[in-house]
């Protein structure tokens, strides 16, 4: 018999339900048209990369692509057919397992022998391989999309198109970290990137910009920018070493994260929210001080252009972004009602990315917004705009209004309305009482008189105003409630 059991969402991830996947379509759409007004288009990317693309985009040293990537051994990189009839050869192995030269213990056999279910998808990965060809055939979810978009950058020639490359995304990205409010293991970010010749601040300036409308667009108006400038690849290394060097001297007083990322990744250090380290953080050089002159202009440049198009800002040094590719201009925007997770938008400058991926020289500049805490931050405020749900109940009753209420139901439909026609007879009350509880906003009454008479009867459901209309004139009246919200 089987096993009776209740399935749920894996830890990390979450269904989003009506009524709230409706705010999440408006978000998204919104997105879109903000977008596409400046001229940017739709990148539909893969879910899953090579693990190389993200290791080398975003840094082998950084959290994400050393903690947090979903990653698997991928069958689909294996096109010679060692991999065909997984858990048949298993099942061999299993059978011909020695004990005496194995690492395969008895029970692991006994397993493999009873559950050849779960084996199986074990035999799609190292059991069956050899541990060379797992590790060279490694896919991943991707951790977010940037990477990918340069990648496709590259695949298909993009640097020869007019003009800058301007691309949007939209979708789900996998980050294995601890789920709390605001922090899930599948999460989702609509995006934005400009890929070109040239790294003109105006470029930095007109992408922030575009975010900002966006914010306000969508009722985000208790944001914060930060702005910050983290030098190119000429000035950020000497940087980096005074910085080490000068974390060495203070090392006996920070955490033991903090002291590894002196090794590691010493910028990231300057990311520290441990209270007792921030006096120390504080002390140490900033990088605005070490920037050469070319970074130092682009970044005033920029600040210039956000004063021109009347973009409010923060500077933060401390800003420096968890992404090993970015450079010069990096940025993040927060909001309100978020707790500790309060950052929903990061992004910035990462010209040489392309070339680190095989790609001709290129510049860059985007940003990822957390669609999740977007979300919730627009839930939490003032501003939940007014979707439309569902305008019209048929409230039909008696056979013979069937087929009138069928063909009205059609024509409202048609006109763009939300219309809900109930598949079986209700008693009257009943039906009214369905139309309210699935909110709404106005009952269309169709009884034998209403036939007769080829009148409807149109009920407000908010204040329970009745109006006696034909055909026409209900289409019109409900066509112009629709347009005027
Ligand atoms: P955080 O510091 O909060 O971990 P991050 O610097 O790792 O963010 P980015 O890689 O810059 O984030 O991604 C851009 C945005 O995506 C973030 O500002 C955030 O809104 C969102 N985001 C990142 N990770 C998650 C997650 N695990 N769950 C929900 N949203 C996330
Ligand atoms: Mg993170």
């Amino acid at each position: 018999m089987t096993e009776k059991r209740q399935f749920r969402a894996i830890k990390g991830t979450r269904d989003i339900l009506p009524p709230d996947s409706a705010l999440w379509n408006w978000f998204e759409r919104t997105a879109r048209e903000v977008f596409e007004t400046y001229g940017f288009a739709e990148i539909r990317l893969p879910i899953f990369e090579e693990t190389e693309v993200f290791a080398r985009a975003i840094g082998a040293e950084t959290d994400v692509v050393g903690k947090e990537m979903f990653t698997f051994p991928d069958p689909s990189l294996l096109d010679d057919g060692r991999f065909v009839s997984g858990w048949q050869k298993l099942k061999e192995l299993a059978i011909a397992y020695d004990p005496g030269r194995d690492t395969m213990t008895a029970e692991m056999r006994e397993q493999i022998l009873s559950q050849s279910r779960v084996w199986a998808l074990a035999a799609h990965t190292s059991i069956l391989w050899s541990l060379e060809d797992a590790v060279k055939n490694l896919s991943s979810l991707r951790p977010e999309a940037t990477a990918s978009v340069a990648r496709a950058y590259i695949e298909h020639g993009m640097h020869t198109l007019p003009g800058n490359v301007k691309l949007y995304y939209a979708g789900p990205m996998f980050r294995r970290e601890r789920p709390q409010k605001g922090r899930y293991r599948q999460f989702y970010q609509v995006g934005a990137e400009v890929l070109g010749h040239s790294d003109a601040p105006s470029i930095d300036a007109e992408v922030l910009e575009m975010l900002l409308v966006l914010f306000g667009r969508v009722g985000l108006t208790n944001t914060r920018l930060y702005v910050n400038s983290i030098g190119c690849k000429d000035c950020r290394p000497k940087y980096v070493e005074l910085l080490r060097t000068e974390l060495q001297k203070v090392k006996d007083e920070l955490g033991p994260d903090s002291q590894r990322r002196i090794e590691t990744n010493p910028l990231r250090v300057l990311d520290s929210k441990l209270p007792e380290e921030q006096p120390i953080i504080e002390t140490l050089p900033r990088i605005s001080d070490h920037l050469c002159a070319d970074c130092r202009e682009h970044f005033a440049k920029l600040k210039d252009e956000l004063k021109l198009r009347g973009i409010a800002y923060e500077e933060n040094w401390r800003l420096v972004r968890g992404l090993d590719y970015y450079t010069r201009t990096t940025f993040e925007v927060t909001a309100a009602g978020l707790g500790s997770q309060n950052a929903v938008c990061g992004g910035g400058r990462y010209d040489g990315l392309v070339e680190l991926l095989g790609g001709p020289p290129t510049k860059g500049i985007g940003f990822a917004i957390g669609t999740d805490r977007a979300i919730l931050s627009i839930q939490e405020g003032s501003n939940l705009p007014k979707l439309p749900g569902l305008a019209v109940y048929v409230a039909w009753m008696g056979a013979k209004t069937y087929p009138t209420a069928v063909a009205i139901a059609r024509k409202l439909r048609e006109c763009g309305l939300g219309v809900e026609l109930p598949p079986e007879e209700m008693k009257f009350k009943k039906s009214l009482g369905l139309a309210d509880k699935l909110g709404a906003r106005y009952a269309l009454i169709i009884g034998e008189d209403e036939v007769a008479s080829g009148t409807y009867t149109l009920k407000r459901l908010a204040d329970a105003d009745q109006k006696k209309l034909n055909e026409n004139d209900l289409l019109e009246y409900l066509e112009s409630e629709r347009r005027s919200g």
